[in-house]
């Protein structure tokens, strides 16, 4: 059966892992959350004391991060291992979120992750979810979804999510976070999150998870019937 690789990009929390995780279960495809790997490059340098301005000492740094997925034992997903260590819950705090936007805006950063990311796409039958995955990653993948939703269906989202996973936070730095995140990376000179007519666009506000996941579906279908 005809692989396709599946791009889906969009706002902070608007439940782009949800359907992709879906999407990606459904068709027997690899689902990577490239977020995760922003993420693992931002623990690496607060962990190592590397303020997350400097773009020399972040370019030096890369040698040392290596990045690998893990399928997890627990849930049918790819786990991220930063050095050799499962950081996947680490890089879901807070403190991580309010600096990653900063380390995504640096070119030799994006490089180096874009690339790992192709390479795992250049098989097909990969659903991989984040900013640029459309424009920049895979600008010739089968289908591309750009996802939305209103500021406080997301910060609802996100707040629920942290406490789920006993994170200690508040609705009010939730949301902050969210707006200047969006801010930034929407604004970068490198890779900013935008997208054109080669999208679908996917407002789920006043959707629910299965809702949007049998629409999108129907997308991927269409393509290939
Ligand atoms: O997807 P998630 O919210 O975990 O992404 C964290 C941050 O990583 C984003 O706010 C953005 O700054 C950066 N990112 C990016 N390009 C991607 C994925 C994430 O710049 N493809």
């Amino acid at each position: 059966m005809k692989k396709i690789n599946i791009a889906i990009d969009g706002y902070s929390s608007c439940g782009k892992g949800t359907l992709a995780k879906q999407m990606a279960q459904n068709l027997g495809y690899i689902f990577i959350d490239s977020g995760a790997m922003y993420r693992a490059v931002t623990l690496y340098l607060l962990e190592n004391n590397i303020d997350v301005a400097n773009e020399i000492e972040i370019s030096k740094a890369l040698d040392h991060i290596q990045l690998e997925f893990h399928p997890s034992k627990e849930n049918n997903r790819f786990e991220i291992h930063l050095n050799g260590r499962n950081v996947e819950s680490l890089i879901r705090e807070l403190h991580i979120a309010n600096k990653v936007s900063f380390v995504a805006k640096i070119s030799t950063v994006r490089t180096k992750l874009v690339d790992i990311q192709q390479q795992i796409g250049a098989n097909k039958g990969v659903v991989m979810d984040g900013r640029d995955i459309g424009t920049v990653v895979y600008p010739d993948a089968e289908l591309k979804i750009f996802m939305t939703a209103s500021n406080e269906v997301r910060a609802q989202r996100r707040f629920k999510e942290m406490i789920d996973a006993g994170k200690n936070v508040t609705i009010e730095e939730v949301s902050a976070n969210l707006i200047e995140r969006d801010s930034i990376d929407s604004s970068r000179n490198d890779s900013p999150l935008t997208l054109n007519d080669t999208y679908h666009l996917l407002d789920n506000s006043h959707l629910t998870p299965n809702q949007q996941f049998e629409l999108a579906m129907s997308w991927v279908n269409e393509l290939l019937d």
